[in-house]
Parts: structure tokens; sequence; C-alpha cells
């Protein structure tokens, strides 16, 4: 699948603003992941490998044959990795030899694209770009106009394959992409009132489209869909909720659950990203607070939560509203079966996320000190950090993250239960 250069072609400002720190990079993108170079990309390769001896032996030993032939073209061979799981043309000034050698053109597609992705909605293309990237997750969650769409130039166009397609002529599900998004995008924007509102309008506008608006259905009335997201969306509607949501209390039985859960299960592999924060997260709550089940746990961030948030709400709100955005623009909604659903997933990631940043030992010293602008400094550090482990093991790795929904889904099934998440 490629993206004809005729396209519209639009992406978001964080992603305008990007640009790639190099060297100076404190998490090198050619560490930690299997790298896939695809079958143009390798025969690019080869043809530099033919030009001459020096080149072939520069190149020859570090790109292997895939281990299991893949139908996907873009399996067609690998990168050798080094011990410590860093990339073989990765040199010592963390700059990629290849690209120095031979020039960004001899990159393999995943290698020149990343951390930019590309989806097409029949004419449109829409670039994005994945924060396990810290620099992408910096400009993503630290600017109020970071999701702000913007003409893009064709060449900004990533050389990878698009991530997904809806072609013309698709099913009413599918083919809502844009109206959805945009009635979704236009609640989660509304700052005059708290995220958790904001979330909750958006979970009660997908639970009331339920009935009539999921795969398979047939097309509903026109502008349907969007008079109930408006409904929701009002700031009257979105105020009553904000105070409704004031009295719904707590459960920590049914949210630390969950959030525990999903973190249970992120998986224990030594290249993971979020481990070690997990490990430090835990030891930090043994140490500081002297808890260490998981109950005690969550009392004890409760108390942490209270504290941060009653300073700093403006900021974290704006770091989540920024990550839910890129979310619903980024995560289409069509692979779920109705919008509950996915209202659903994205609840539980912000909770997740929220007590990641929230318990992270980067914020400890930070807790006592007077001035305003130095906790937001390290908020502002320790959320680029929680998003980009996150991002990095959860978001890119497909298979783990089928099996951490389907579990949230059992433990969390009506979108009633999934309002308490927003609590955490
Ligand atoms: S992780 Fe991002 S900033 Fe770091 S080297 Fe890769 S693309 Fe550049």
């Amino acid at each position: 699948m490629t993206v004809p250069a005729a396209r519209l072609v639009v992406m978001p400002r964080y992603v305008e603003r990007f640009a790639c720190t190099a060297s100076a990079c404190g998490s090198t993108c050619c560490a930690g992941w299997r790298i896939d170079v695809d079958r143009a990309s390798y025969d690019r390769l080869r043809d530099a490998m033919n030009r001459s001896e020096e080149s072939r032996a520069a190149i020859e030993p570090r790109v292997a044959p895939a281990p299991e032939p893949s139908p996907e073209p873009h399996r067609h061979a690998l990168v050798v990795l080094r011990e410590d799981g860093a990339c073989t043309f990765l040199a010592g000034d963390n700059l990629c030899s290849l690209q120095q050698r031979l020039g960004e053109g001899a990159l393999p597609d995943v290698c020149s694209s990343y951390p930019r992705e590309v989806r097409v909605v029949r004419d449109r293309a829409e670039i994005t770009a994945t924060p396990s990237c810290p620099e992408v997750a910096r400009q993503l969650l630290l600017h109020g106009d970071a999701n702000d769409l913007v003409p893009a130039p064709v060449e900004r166009l990533p050389r990878a394959a698009p991530r997904a397609a809806i072609d013309a002529g698709a099913p009413p599900w599918l083919a809502s992409v844009h109206r959805v998004r945009a009635a979704m995008s236009a609640i989660l924007g509304e700052r005059r009132v708290s995220l958790l509102a904001r979330l909750a309008a958006l979970g009660c506008a997908a639970q009331e489209t339920r009935p009539w608006f999921h795969r398979g259905a047939l097309p509903e009335a026109p502008g349907q869909l969007e008079r109930v997201f408006a409904r929701y969306g009002a700031i009257s509607t979105l105020q009553a909720l904000e105070r409704e949501l004031g009295d719904i209390g707590d459960r920590a039985d049914l949210s630390a659950g969950v959030v525990m859960s999903f973190l249970g299960d992120i998986p224990k592999s030594p290249q993971s990203a979020l481990r070690p924060l997990l490990i430090g997260i835990a030891a930090a709550y043994a140490e500081r607070d002297g808890v260490t089940r998981i109950d005690a746990i969550y009392q004890a961030y409760q108390a942490r939560r209270r504290r941060w948030t009653e300073r700093h709400a403006a900021e974290i709100d704006g770091y989540f509203t920024n990550w839910a955005l890129h979310y619903v623009a980024k995560e289409w909604y069509v692979v779920e079966h109705d919008l509950v659903d996915f209202a659903i997933r994205l609840f539980v990631r912000v909770a997740v996320l929220r007590f990641l940043l929230l318990s992270h030992p980067g914020l400890d010293e930070a807790d006592g000190l007077p001035d305003a602008a130095d906790r937001v400094r390290a908020l502002d550090a320790a959320v680029v950090d929680v998003v980009q482990r996150y991002s990095r093991d959860v978001e890119h790795d497909r298979s783990a993250i089928g099996t951490l929904d389907a579990r949230v889904r059992a433990r969390s099934p009506s979108i009633a239960h999934a309002m308490f998440m927003l609590n955490v």
C-alpha cells in the first residue's frame, strides 16, 4: 500500500515541530526493538553492497534474512542487533553509521519513517508520530496547540506504508471516521471543564449511540451522531457532569484493580522500558510510605494524587487532554465493536498513565518545593518519561495490547463501571 503523491496531506503541530535530537537523544530508537527490513529497502542495500567491497563488508554481516519466511513484504530481512539489543549500525556517537556512509535514502523504510506514521482516509493522508520517541512526547504533551492540524508538504510523508486506510465506498462504521473523531475531539478540546468531565461526556455520548452506531450498523439518520455529541459537549452539560463527578467518589475497589491488573500484565521482557519504572515506583511506595500491598499502595497513591491535583490540576489535565486528542486521532475507534468499547479503552489508558505520572519517583523531591515553576518542570519531565515508556512497551506491542484490553474488558464491561476509572 502506498500513498499517492497528489493527496491532501495534513499533520498536527507536534509533528510539524518535531526534529530528531539525534546524538543528544536520551533514548535512541535504534535499541530494544526488532528492526524489520522490507523487500524494497533490502534491494537498495544489496545494490549498495554490490558497489564496493568496503560497503559489502560494512553492511552484509549486519542484515540477516528473516528467521521465518513472512508473506508481509515489510518483514523480508532483519537488522542484526548487538548483545545489548542495539542496532549494529549504531555508531559510538549515537548516530547511524549506515546513514553516515550512504545517506538517508539507504535506510530501511522503518528507520527513515520513525517516529512518523501515516494513515489514509479517502483522499487525505494524515501524518502522526509515536510518543515512544521522547522528543515527540515532549512536543505532544507540553504544548496546548499540539494537536491542531496544519497542511503538510508531501515531502513530509514517511516512506513506510500507511498504518491504515479507509477507501471511498467503505461501510458506514468505517466511512464515519472523520465525523466521529471530530465529534469526540470537540468534547475533549473543551478545556473550560476538567478532563474528567469531558471524558465522562464522551462516555455518555458513546453509550447513547450504542444501539444504532456500531460495526455492521446501517447508516444512521443524517446528523444524528453529531447531535448526540453536541448535546453532551455543550458547556452546560459538561458543567453539570463535572458537579456530578465530584459526588461519585473514588471506588478504589473498582479502579485500582483495573489499573493494577493492566500494569501487572505488561510483558516482562528484559528490553521493557516500563518495567524499570514500575519496579522504581513499587520500591518508592515501600520505602517512602511503608506499603507493599496493592490496596495500601493505592491508598498512598490517592493522598499523593490529591496533593498534586490541588496544586497542578491545569497542567495535569493539559498533558492528558493532549494525549487523549492524539489517541482519538491515531488509534481509530473502528477496530472496536462500538464507541463504548473505544471509550473504555481510552479511560483505562488515561487512568493508567495518570497513576504512573503521579506515582513517578521523579516527583518525590519536587513535592516539597515551594516554587510552582520548579514543580511543573518536574511534572513535565515525569510525564514525558511515563508516556514515552508506556508507548514503547504497550502501543508498539500489538499482541500484548490485545491481551491487556481483553482482560480489562472482562473486568470493566460497562461504561458505568468504567466511569470510576476517571477518578484514578
Ligand atoms: S528516539 Fe526520536 S529523538 Fe531519539 S534518535 Fe530516535 S527519532 Fe531521534
